[in-house]
């Protein structure tokens, strides 16, 4: 099975995860890597907790996982860095990601105009359009303003907590927005994540990943973004077909920041 490129663990704080446990099941899977990604989201709290994590200590753990199942699986080690258009929030990601050499970097919008999706409070008094509008000048605006990242996470992520009837973001809606962000990441060589706890949720439109390949997006990394072990590689099979009907072969992973292809089987 294609490998998990984007994993919790209690590294992250809204995750109780032994991340022992997400490799067994990626084992399980017949997965032969996990990429995984813990939250660094600057000055945002998940209860009392920050997002963020002590790397050291993340490193150890994860080192002595590593020689533990070196002859089953290849554990990569990554970390999923919460994106806003403001400059000290960018001075932060910068100092953690001096920290250590990471293989891997996903940039994730999780806040617009600093209100998380997820509390609801974003779409209060906004349609559709206007909320997806907002998003996406977001995504665009971290897009030009970040640099040092691999892949652009869930960029449909404000769709999977949407009270909107049919609120799946689509490509017909929004293509000038779209079209920007995409060839914004294509010329930083940025991959596109195919989330799959989004996915899931809310269907996705084909539209939006042929128009990826067709402006030259071959990058797409795929993610279950699970904060469980058992949604590890959670609907892989089904969304790497979407993904071969949508015109792409691979699937890549990255390994000291260089992406490796795999075969969609
Ligand atoms: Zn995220
Ligand atoms: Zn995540």
């Amino acid at each position: 099975m294609i490998s998990d490129t984007h994993v919790h663990s209690y590294f992250s704080p809204d995750s109780r995860s032994d991340p022992e446990d997400n490799i067994k099941k990626a084992i399980e899977n017949g997965q032969k890597n996990i990429i995984l990604t813990d939250h660094y989201d600057h000055g945002v709290k998940c209860g009392k907790s920050d997002y963020n994590f002590d790397t050291a200590e993340r490193n150890r753990v994860i080192g002595s996982l590593r020689e533990k199942y070196e002859k089953q699986i290849r554990i990569i080690t990554g970390i999923e860095i919460g994106q806003q258009p403001l400059a000290d929030i960018i001075e932060s990601g910068k100092k953690k990601l001096a920290e250590y050499d990471y293989d891997y970097v996903i940039g994730s919008t999780h806040l617009i105009d600093g209100l998380d999706p997820y509390a609801q409070e974003y779409f209060e008094g906004k349609t559709m359009k206007e909320a997806y509008t907002g998003l996406l000048e977001t995504l665009i605006a971290n897009a030009n303003m970040w640099d040092n990242y691999d892949t652009l996470g869930h960029f449909d992520y404000t769709t999977r907590y949407a009270p909107y009837e049919n609120r799946g973001l689509k490509y017909k809606d929004f293509p000038d927005l779209i079209d920007t962000l995409f060839r914004t990441i294509i010329s930083k060589d940025v991959a596109l994540e195919l989330n799959t706890k989004t996915a899931s949720r809310v269907s996705i439109d084909p539209d939006i990943w042929k128009r990826y390949r067709e402006l030259g997006g071959e990058l797409v990394t795929m993610g279950s973004d699970a904060h469980r072990p058992e949604m590890v590689g959670y609907m892989f099979k089904e969304f790497g077909e979407l993904l071969k009907e949508c015109g792409f072969d691979s699937v890549y992973i990255f390994i000291n920041r260089k992406p490796v292809g795999e075969k969609i089987d």
